[in-house]
């Protein structure tokens, strides 16, 4: 039910003046600075199901900023497409600039930056109604796609993970499938397979097997057969719910991270993953990588202080398993307690 996801400072919906489409923007907390989230734009068979996406991935957003020291709210932008309109060029551009006005009008309590269904060059032309946007190409100031540097995040929270289970952090030999090897995915598998890794390459788009072929040790799986394959670590980069009722316990994996946002169809889940002794990595520790990066866009920092952040994302994730294992909880529980402090607490970050 929508009234149980209400917990937000503010939801804005309006229908584009030129397109038509809704355009939202949920705003979770400010308590840590403007939120920040991207713009997602994608099809919805309902305008009620894209402000129920808006308002959980605001409030990821919130725990994700929270977790990783960085002063920034959370938010998210969602245009909504609905089904059977035509997505022609003219289209998507009235409802980026229809979106583009809504950002405006907050004044800057919400920063934008792309997600799924937008890219850097979209972000140009959302530049044109307003400056309260990151993640610009780079002959625009900008910092350009963070996606690498969520894909550098994912690896540092894995090798976390693969230490806490193993009792060692390197990769090399490691089998891990990577589900849905898109911006984040396709950096990721080729990260992981430059250290040696045996990577499952794996997506919806059949094209993506060419990866496969041309990364050392790599393998292609349908994405059923990747999901339930014994690996190491399980890799979810495509879109949220992908851990259910159904998958969890059909998994063969020892580890699960990856970057998808919202991997758990609902946090019930994590205990589920604990029970089968399977260790989860919070997506909104995993994949903070982009925001990170993109926080030091906003500071005006040239990037590669993100880098260094990014890295400690390792550290963090350490200390994420460590204490779910000394509190007997899920990491999940430990990742929200570690973020409500923060939010209690708003740390400075130097
Ligand atoms: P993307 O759209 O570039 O890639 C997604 C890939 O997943 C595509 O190749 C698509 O074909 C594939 N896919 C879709 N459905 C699938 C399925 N059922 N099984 C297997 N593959 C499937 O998206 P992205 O930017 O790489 O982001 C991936 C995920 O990571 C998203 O959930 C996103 O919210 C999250 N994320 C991305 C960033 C970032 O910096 N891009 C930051 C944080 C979180």
């Amino acid at each position: 039910m929508l009234s149980d996801l209400l917990d937000h400072e503010l939801l804005l919906v309006r229908r584009g003046a030129r397109s038509g489409a809704y355009t939202i923007i949920a705003v979770h907390s400010t308590s840590l600075g403007p939120a920040l989230g991207g713009c997602r734009l994608t099809t919805y068979a309902h305008p009620g199901e894209a402000v129920a996406d808006a308002l959980r991935l605001a409030e990821g957003m919130t725990l994700k900023a929270a977790v990783a020291g960085v002063e920034l709210g959370g938010g998210k932008g969602v245009v909504c497409v609905e089904p059977g309109t035509p997505l022609t060029t003219e289209t998507r551009q009235a409802m980026l600039l229809d979106f583009g006005d809504a950002v405006e009008s907050l004044g800057g309590r919400y920063i934008t930056a792309e997600d799924v269904g937008t890219s850097p060059a979209d972000m140009r032309l959302i530049a044109t109604r307003t400056e309260h946007l990151v993640g610009l190409p780079e002959d625009l100031g900008g910092l350009g796609d963070p996606s690498p540097f969520t894909a550098l995040g994912v690896l540092a929270a894995m090798r976390a993970c693969v230490e806490h289970r193993f009792g060692t952090a390197g990769l090399t030999d490691r089998r891990v499938a990577v589900v849905g090897v898109g911006h984040v995915g396709e950096a990721l598998a080729r990260m992981l397979a430059a250290e040696g890794a045996h990577v499952i390459v794996s997506d919806v788009d059949e094209s993506k097997r060419a990866l496969a072929d041309e990364l050392d040790g790599a393998s292609w799986m349908s994405p059923e057969e990747a999901m339930r394959s014994r690996v190491d670590v399980l890799a979810p980069c495509a879109l949220g719910g992908v851990l259910d009722e159904t998958t969890v316990p059909q998994l063969e994996a020892g580890i699960v991270c990856g970057a998808a946002n919202n991997q758990l169809a609902h946090d019930a889940l994590a205990e589920d993953l604990a029970r089968r002794g399977i260790d989860y990595a919070p997506d909104f520790v995993t994949n903070a990588g982009g925001l990170m990066r993109v926080a030091a866009e906003l500071d005006g920092a040239d990037g590669k202080g993100a880098r260094e952040r990014i890295a400690d994302i390792e550290a963090l994730m350490r200390r994420i398993l460590t204490e779910a294992a000394g509190l007997g909880i899920t990491p999940l529980a430990a990742a929200h307690a570690l973020a409500e402090r923060r939010l209690d607490a708003p740390v400075t970050v130097a």
